[in-house]
């Protein structure tokens, strides 16, 4: 730290993403990316006229997109928000309506970002706890103050909350934001996109890095009512208004019309989710039934930081998260079926190696 920093930020805990390491090949299972590439609709934008044009600023209402999306979901363009990343997008949310005096309401294991959002924005974070099983009990969020965030089907845990128990929040704390992070929602769990129609409340967060291939070009969106998504536009113009560049427009674009190619990889990955859950369960994990790209697994006997790196020693990188209510997990991220059977081998490896 140099004696130049806000002195604010001094106790700020940044984020710590999955690893990326470059020093050799893994098996990547840590950061719930696609196993999949783009699709070649996207790579063909890509070739195409904008690399000659990158002299010029990106497009600050990044309109093809906004209308793209607007059209994909039924909605008017005015009920759409685009950003660099979900992340950005979140960000922008919990500052706009969020302050010392409206703080964050999070079910206790959640993404990992939106406590830090809260300490980097000054605003107060309150973790609701799960039930034992993980799933999500929305009594213990009433009587709050503060606005909500959960994801759905909700990060770690992969739980899928279903949409009428979202829609009890939105009725029941009307002056409450919701915001429903649906990152996950490609795989199988429903959006809450149609609650729009009736809940002014309501901020529906999505994201193309994780069921559309697009995790390196960082699209992000929001729908909400158009009041709403004004106010997340005044930020974003007092912030970076081309939060998205020209590339990351025509590849959303793209992903987006490309129908088909989403629903045959999210279709794969589903069904390679299930046969994960299947085969993990026959070695004996316990494994969550998640809705989403990933599963959390754990192995009586052995903790997950040594499950982590046992698979990390052999190739193979999965996620340990430091909570301590997740301290006997690994989350793995659903990649192709040769990853998962090789990932499964080696498990097999594991428990003979350990005796377990
Ligand atoms: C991955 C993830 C995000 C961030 O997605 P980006 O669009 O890549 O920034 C947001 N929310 C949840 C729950 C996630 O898992």
């Amino acid at each position: 730290m140099s004696r130049f920093l806000n002195g604010k930020y001094s106790q700020l805990q940044p984020y710590v993403p999955g690893e990326q390491p470059q020093d050799r090949s893994y098996i990547k299972l840590n950061t719930n990316e696609s196993p999949y590439p783009a699709s070649d609709a996207v790579l063909e934008a890509l070739c195409s006229a904008e690399i000659s044009k990158l002299n010029l600023y990106s497009d600050p209402t990044a309109d093809l997109l906004i209308k793209a999306l607007a059209e994909e979901y039924g909605l008017a363009p005015g009920q759409v928000f685009a950003g660099n990343g979900s992340d950005e997008v979140l960000a922008f949310a919990f500052q706009a309506f969020c302050d010392e005096g409206k703080g964050m309401a999070c079910p206790e294991i959640g993404y990992g970002f939106y406590p830090v959002f809260c300490s980097l924005l000054g605003i107060e974070f309150l973790p609701v706890a799960l039930n034992d099983d993980f799933t999500i009990d929305i009594s213990r969020f009433k009587g709050l103050t503060q606005n909500i965030t959960i994801a759905n089907p909700n990060a770690q845990t992969g739980l899928y909350m279903p949409i009428s128990d979202i829609e009890s929040l939105l009725c029941e704390n009307p002056d409450r934001l919701i915001i429903i992070d649906e990152a996950y929602c490609g795989f199988g769990g429903a959006s809450a996109l149609h609650l729009l129609e009736s809940y002014d409340n309501l901020v529906i967060v999505g994201t193309m890095s994780k069921s559309r291939q697009l995790a390196g070009a960082r699209v992000g969106y929001a729908f909400a009512s158009e009041a709403i998504i004004g106010d997340l536009n005044k930020i974003k113009y007092s912030f970076n208004p081309y939060n998205l560049n020209r590339l990351s427009i025509l590849a959303g674009v793209a992903a987006l019309k490309d129908k088909e190619y989403f629903q045959t990889t999210s279709r794969l990955i589903i069904e390679t989710r299930e046969y994960t859950k299947e085969k993990l369960k026959e070695l004996g994990f316990e494994v969550t039934d998640s809705a989403a790209n990933f599963v959390l697994a754990s192995l009586k006997g052995i903790s997950g930081k040594q499950l982590y790196q046992s698979l990390k020693q052999r190739g193979v990188l999965v996620r340990f998260l430091k909570d301590e209510k997740l301290k006997s997990w690994v989350r793995i991220t659903i990649g192709s079926r040769a990853q998962m059977n090789t990932l499964l081998g080696l498990l097999m490896q594991i428990k003979e190696e350990t005796g377990l």
